[in-house]
């Protein structure tokens, strides 16, 4: 077993657990990490609240 096994698990863990929502003010992705699934978030470009989709 490689080394690189252990880290592509975590990335494809990573893209699994991860959600991104698009902001309704710019249109800009992010990436909203699993603990905060169900918070709103600030985008990182214009600032604007970004609800949790429903
Ligand atoms: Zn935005």
């Amino acid at each position: 077993m490689g080394p690189f096994l252990p880290s592509l698990i975590g990335a494809i863990i990573t893209a699994i657990v991860n959600r991104s929502r698009r902001c309704p003010s710019c249109g800009r992705k992010q990436t909203i990490p699993y603990s905060r699934r169900n918070e709103r978030v600030r985008c990182a470009r214009c600032g604007a609240s970004i609800p949790p989709p429903r």
